[in-house]
């Protein structure tokens, strides 16, 4: 997802039928996927993950927000589903090594950053919390992006099996140690309205959502974003309904600039240290990828290296550029010096 500049991208992770087109179209009042092909079930069985980038610009308080979108279709949808995620971490890393090769670089002030900032997981409703699939992918990929839980058609789902699902959920991600995005803690100095606000978010996770490209009427006039059933109309936008707007307006407004540095100063910097690590101790790491992938986990899957000649001379010239901000430093506190001693010169005069 990117804000434009820089720009940052969100993934858009599970199988066909949770709603994920729907919900993005609903999100970003677009219709992104209008000349989708939807595979029919026989070839669904068959079918490989790919990756789909899209670019929606939407606007927020008057800012214009471009956003890119990566679809994962196919995820999740074939017989053996053994390492279909393995795609998206792949990708993920690769935004990461582009991201390295271009700060190394002569232009690194006008990086097109193509980082993925979020990943918005979505869980099925009908089944009773993660399944092990969901727990292979989001062991794979939650030291490398922001993860955000979501639960689709959330219509389905009773008030109180929303809350018990939601439970469920947040118990086997803390049992199985995933770390999801984690909110940041709420400014004191905030007004309470903001404040409640910002709870009420961080309750809701997983928010569980429900997506309508249909404007109904509400039984009134009033047209909203909804689906029609023969008991009622299930509002989009009504937060009694459902966590959209909550999803909405961390994605666009709150939380994307928490988001992207999130994944700059903790994701990114975890994946450069790991690389610059492993280039420091090769033999370590040659044994450390050797025993991980006797495992077969998605987390262990080696790291995608830079060419050693490439990282080697990145770090020369990470040494170099120290070495100038040194000299710089140093001739800064000698003109210090300076300029302070002439002062208490002139003051004894
Ligand atoms: P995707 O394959 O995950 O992108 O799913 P789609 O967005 O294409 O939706 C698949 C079907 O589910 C379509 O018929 C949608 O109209 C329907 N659908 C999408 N969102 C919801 C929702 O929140 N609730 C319900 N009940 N149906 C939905």
């Amino acid at each position: 997802m990117w804000v434009s500049p820089p720009s940052p991208t969100s993934c858009i992770a599970r199988e066909s039928g949770l709603g994920k087109s729907t919900l993005i179209n609903s999100l970003f009042l677009t219709n992104l996927y209008e000349d989708r092909q939807v595979p029919e079930a026989r070839a669904r069985l068959t079918q490989t993950l790919t990756i789909e980038r899209r670019g929606v610009e939407i606007e927020e308080g008057g800012v214009k927000v471009k956003l890119t979108l990566v679809d994962t279709p196919g995820f999740g949808d074939s017989v053996d589903c053994s390492g279909c995620w393995l795609p998206v971490v792949r990708f993920i890393e690769e935004q990461f090594e582009q991201y390295l090769r271009d700060e190394s670089g002569l232009n690194r002030k006008n990086i097109q950053d193509s980082r993925v900032h979020c990943c918005l997981y979505f869980i099925s409703p009908f089944g009773r919390g993660l399944r092990p699939l969901d727990v292979a992918f989001l062991r794979a990929v939650h030291e490398k992006v922001n993860i955000i839980p979501v639960i689709g058609k959330a219509d389905a789902l009773m008030p109180k099996e929303t809350q018990a699902l939601k439970q469920k959920i947040r118990e086997q991600l803390q049992e199985e140690e995933i770390n999801i995005y984690q909110f940041p803690d709420c400014d004191s100095d905030e007004d309470e309205d903001f404040k409640r606000q910002d709870a009420e978010m961080k309750e809701s996770i997983p928010f569980a959502v429900v997506g309508s490209c249909e404007v109904v009427r509400d039984g009134g006039t009033r047209p909203v974003r909804g689906r029609c059933y023969s008991w009622g109309t299930v509002e989009v936008e009504n937060p009694h309904h459902c966590d959209f707007l909550n999803l909405r307006r961390m994605l666009v407004q709150t939380h994307l600039q928490d988001l992207k540095e999130v994944t700059h100063d903790l994701l990114y910097e975890g994946y450069r240290a790991r690389c610059l690590q492993s280039l420091a101790r090769p033999g370590a790491r040659d044994r450390a990828s050797r025993s991980k992938l006797s495992r077969q986990s998605a987390t262990e899957i080696p790291l995608p290296m830079l060419p050693l000649a490439d990282t080697e001379k990145l770090i020369r010239e990470k040494d170099e550029e120290l070495r100038r901000m040194q000299e710089m430093l140093e001739k800064m506190q000698a003109q210090m010096q300076q300029n302070q001693a002439q002062g208490e010169q002139s003051d004894a005069l």
